[in-house]
């Protein structure tokens, strides 16, 4: 295949079509883009859903491939960890790792997808063209209907393959699923809580009304409240709750009165810097979360889902993005091996790529257990304390399972969640059965653990479990 030759049509500029968009420009192919929405650089309009992310290094990674690292830099602020507010307003920080260089970042979505629109537009071979919502694909013909905004006029575009980053409602996968053509799997999940984003706006002197460098969780068991930092001083606050089930639930906070009350029983030391409250409350949208999981990604060599198009999950282990960024560079390994087709290329990139994210779908649906409720458990605390201090003192030795997933790139989340997971086990196993404590002699603890941990691995190798 010579780059020069082929066209690609991406659906969808969000953060992963931005991303591809820039790489196979950089590779030479030519290379268009439909967005459905206005520019983002030049509209005010939200960037979508939640107004920043946590950032970390898988999808650095992807930033180093297109070597724009430093820019992205600039637009990070750095959590070193989780700051827990219990009810009480008493907080305490429980570090991402026992590494002192490991830490996620909080970056503006918009800032970060304008960021990569500009990098993918200073290539002569990609043109992005805005307000253009693709309807429906012809996988077999490798076209593409899309409508004009404006002008509401539909017109076709052909490509010699159409990759769609058109998020979880995508449009070429709807056409997968309604053609019946081929056997297509799907499956989408709904969680019973949804989200809602609120603020903590800055001081009045621009600065940060609670600590700047951490992710902040009010866990409160079956919802919670958590904050990132933002560059201009201000926090953007995600409610998680039930739709309805609960005291309080997002059918029943229905007046200013009740969404005051929960706050002040719930979240006190958070209402105290949201005078803005009621109003955000009230004029922002509750919107649902859910897990999509389809195969195969591709239609021959025609058409490719990737990004949340391919494999959309719930936030709670902050690497949807992330994710998708790393399904770019997973893309580029397999256009480096030169296979003889687009065929060949999409079948080698799912073979590769769908295992992984199948994992950190299953990952982020028990890291919402995780960060509502266990992080405020005694036990989970004391297995946090074990983990922080193996990492420390064996800092090549031992990496807990948030640090495989979200540190450890140079393995896959498959191959991450099967070791947290026996870790995990292992650790947990060891403090119910009184067989350690966080003060014993270190050495012997990282042993115990990696004995148990081989012996559960071995365990779940024979019953099949992988
Ligand atoms: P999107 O970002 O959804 O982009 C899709 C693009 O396609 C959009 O620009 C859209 O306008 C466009 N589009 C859609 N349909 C069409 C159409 N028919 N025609 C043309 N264009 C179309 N991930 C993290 O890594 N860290 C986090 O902390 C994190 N927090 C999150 C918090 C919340 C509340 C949510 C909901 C998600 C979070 N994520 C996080 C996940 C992250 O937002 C997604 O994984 C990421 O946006 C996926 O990028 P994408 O480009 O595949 O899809």
């Amino acid at each position: 295949m010579s780059n020069k030759q082929q066209n690609i049509l991406i659906i969808g500029a969000g953060l992963c079509g931005s991303l591809l968009a820039l790489r196979l420009g950089q590779r030479g192919y030519n290379v268009t883009v439909y967005e459905m929405r206005p520019d983002l650089r030049t509209t005010d309009i939200s960037a979508g859903r939640s107004i920043n992310l946590a950032f970390s290094d898988r999808g650095n990674k992807a930033m180093k491939l297109v070597g724009i690292e430093d820019k992205v830099k600039a637009l990070c602020i750095p959590m070193n960890g989780r700051m827990i507010h219990d009810k009480e307003g008493n907080t305490f920080l429980s570090n991402y790792s026992g590494r002192d260089y490991e830490y996620i970042n909080s970056i503006s979505r918009g800032e970060l997808n304008g960021l990569l629109l500009t990098e993918a537009e200073k290539h002569d071979n990609v043109t992005i063209h805005f307000n253009k919502k693709c309807n429906s694909v012809d996988f077999e013909k490798t076209t593409a209907t899309f409508q004009d905004y404006n002008s509401k006029d539909e017109f076709i575009e052909d490509a010699d393959c159409i990759i769609a980053t058109d998020g979880a409602g995508s449009a070429l996968r709807k056409s997968y699923y309604l053609s019946h053509k081929f056997l297509f799997s799907f499956s989408q999940e709904y969680l019973s809580h949804g989200y809602k984003e609120l603020t903590f706006l800055p001081k009045e002197d621009g600065g940060y009304k609670t600590y700047k460098n951490a992710l902040h969780i009010w866990p409160r068991s079956s919802f919670m409240l958590i904050a990132l930092p933002n560059l201009d001083g201000s926090f953007t606050v995600t409610l998680f709750l039930s739709y309805s089930e609960g005291e309080y639930n997002f059918n029943n906070l229905t007046t200013p009165e009740i969404v005051t009350e929960f706050f002040q029983k719930e979240f006190p030391d958070a209402l105290e810097i949201m005078p803005n409250l009621v109003d955000d409350f009230f004029e922002n949208p509750t919107a649902a979360l859910g897990t999509v999981k389809c195969s195969p990604w591709h239609y021959k060599g025609n058409t490719l889902l990737m990004g949340d198009s391919a494999h959309a999950i719930v936030p709670f282990y902050g690497q949807g993005m992330n994710a998708s960024f790393e399904d770019v560079v997973e893309f580029d390994k397999v256009l480096d091996q030169n296979l003889d087709n687009w065929e060949a290329t999409f079948e080698a990139y799912e073979k590769n790529r769908k295992k992984d994210t199948d994992a950190i779908a299953d990952l982020a649906i028990d890291n919402f257990h995780e960060m509502k409720g266990h992080v405020a458990n005694p036990i989970f605390q004391e297995k946090r304390k074990i983990e922080m201090a193996l990492e420390k003192e064996f800092p090549s030795a031992y990496s807990s399972k948030y640090s495989l997933v979200t540190f450890n790139e140079d393995i896959g989340y498959r191959e991450a969640m099967l070791k947290g997971r026996a870790q995990d086990k292992a650790i947990l196993n060891m403090l119910t059965d009184n067989i350690m404590s966080s003060d014993d002699d270190l050495k012997d603890i990282l042993e115990k653990v990696n004995v148990e941990t081989e012996a559960i691995l071995e365990d779940d190798r024979i019953a099949g479990l992988h």
